[in-house]
């Protein structure tokens, strides 16, 4: 059975939810082999392209997952996309198991007219921009008006937010990438306001705290009410910059300036909340409000999208319909992350439902629900790829190239300046 043999699985998309499925395997299994495909030529997913520049500490995880790619049970397997480069059932047939941790690469549209005017830019392009993600290198937003809104209040939008308002100076060291911190320092926005459909108490904001719902309330309430301390009013004084948080209004349209090219502000509708609990939702009164603006960044959440038509999707929820990680209808095929649950929770939210995936997997294995007799693994995709002209890049290429960007951060006493163009990844790769 697989039981003594070596279970062959695979894991797609090297984000936290790939990770710590991997992880979890690899501890609980003493043979098991673990191959993770990833379409990046870098690993991590939104650890290094989401998680903001300021936040480095978030980013220690990163440590966990290199350990565990070290591992001569692990590989990575960079510049790979699944359901392009070599589908699903393709790698169905390779592996006892394969494990779908792709996230949620695409973003909720506003749906509302204006919405293609320039100066719209989702939250997810923005933060991609500043984080060096490679397909949102060029964007070169416009920072030129004095007021950005920020549509959407989770912790994207704080995170946009606070990028826009931070004196560049504050990022210089962190890994935020040299052409945004440029168009931050040439930035005139001095007002971002984070508007929302519902109420403080319904906002998306997530803090590490018990009892956070009640706790998170305290520090709206302080942040809006406190005089701000010697220290941080000296912070603030020379770069007089604010942000505020606009409850109840549910954006309407994106008004034009007068030329029609682009966006100068949002009508929004004011809105009430109806029903108790859970059920709050937000009706329009009939008021309208127009709040001027030069820059909108859509923030109403990331999306998941369908990776290979042989794979079951709920474009309702935008998840892989699953019990508890096994994916509805398709023994051997499982998911974790944001494609199993939605878009939301934390990296530790991430980690416990990717364990839960693993044990599952594991389970499944020891009850003899997985295929039998061996199975090639990464020798029969390595050969399908190579008939199409696709070449992986391996964690050890991966490990080349953060030496390069530690080194090309040095100077300026950055932790690393990012590689941002694939082309030049391969060549200092010498591909
Ligand atoms: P991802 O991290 O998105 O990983 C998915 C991986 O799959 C990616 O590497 C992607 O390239 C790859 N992939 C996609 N499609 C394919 C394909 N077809 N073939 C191969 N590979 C593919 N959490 C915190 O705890 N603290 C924070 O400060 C924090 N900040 C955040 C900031 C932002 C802007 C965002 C969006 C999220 C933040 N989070 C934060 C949440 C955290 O990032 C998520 O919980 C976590 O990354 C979800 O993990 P995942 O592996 O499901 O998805």
């Amino acid at each position: 059975s697989t039981q003594e043999q070596t279970p062959q699985i695979c894991v797609v998309g090297s984000g936290p939810a790939g990770f710590y499925t991997a992880q979890h395997l690899l501890k609980h299994h003493p043979r098991a082999h673990v191959d993770i495909y990833e379409k990046q030529l870098v690993p991590f997913g939104l650890v290094r392209f989401g998680v903001a520049p300021d936040h480095p500490e978030v980013k220690n995880v990163i440590n966990t997952f290199t350990r565990t790619a070290h591992s001569d049970r692990c590989a990575f397997h960079g510049n790979v996309v699944v359901g392009r480069d070599v589908t699903v059932q393709e790698l169905r047939d390779a592996y006892h198991a394969v494990v779908l941790s792709y996230g949620a690469e695409d973003h909720r549209g506003l749906e509302i007219p204006g919405e293609e005017l320039p100066g719209v830019l989702s939250a997810r392009a923005f933060v991609g921009w500043y984080n060096g993600l490679p397909e949102n290198r060029k964007m070169a937003p416009d920072l030129s008006c004095d007021t950005a809104v920020v549509l959407g209040q989770g912790n994207v939008a704080l995170d946009v937010a606070r990028i826009l308002l931070t004196p560049p100076e504050y990022l210089e060291k962190t890994d935020i990438t040299e052409a945004a911190l440029g168009a931050l320092r040439q930035s005139q926005v001095k007002t971002v306001w984070i508007v929302g459909r519902r109420g403080p108490l319904q906002v998306a904001f997530t803090i590490k705290a018990p009892r956070p719902r009640k706790r998170l309330m305290e520090l709206l309430l302080r942040a809006a009410v406190e005089k701000p301390g010697v220290a941080e009013a000296a912070r603030r004084a020379p770069a007089p910059r604010a942000w505020g948080l606009r409850f109840l209004r549910s954006p309407q349209r994106v008004l034009p300036s007068p030329d029609g090219r682009r966006v100068a502000g949002i009508r929004l509708a004011v809105t009430r909340l109806e029903g108790v609990g859970e059920a709050t939702r937000a009706v329009p009164t009939g008021d309208l409000e127009d709040l001027p603006c030069g820059l909108v960044l859509s923030s109403i959440g990331y999306k998941s999208c369908p990776i290979d038509p042989s794979v079951p999707f709920d474009p309702k929820l935008g998840v892989i319909p699953n019990m508890e990680g096994r994916v509805v209808d398709v023994p051997g095929l499982y998911c974790s992350g944001w494609v199993k649950r939605g878009p939301t929770g934390v990296i530790t939210t991430t980690m416990t439902d990717s364990f839960v995936t693993g044990q599952i997997l594991l389970q499944d294995l020891k009850a003899g629900l997985l295929p039998s007799g061996p199975r090639p693994g990464y020798a029969a995709i390595k050969a399908l790829l190579g008939s199409r002209g696709v070449w992986p890049v391996s964690f050890s290429d991966w490990e080349k190239l953060d030496a390069e960007e530690v080194s090309r951060g040095q100077g300026a006493g950055k932790p690393r300046e990012k590689l941002l163009d694939p082309q030049e990844m391969l060549r200092l790769l010498g591909r």
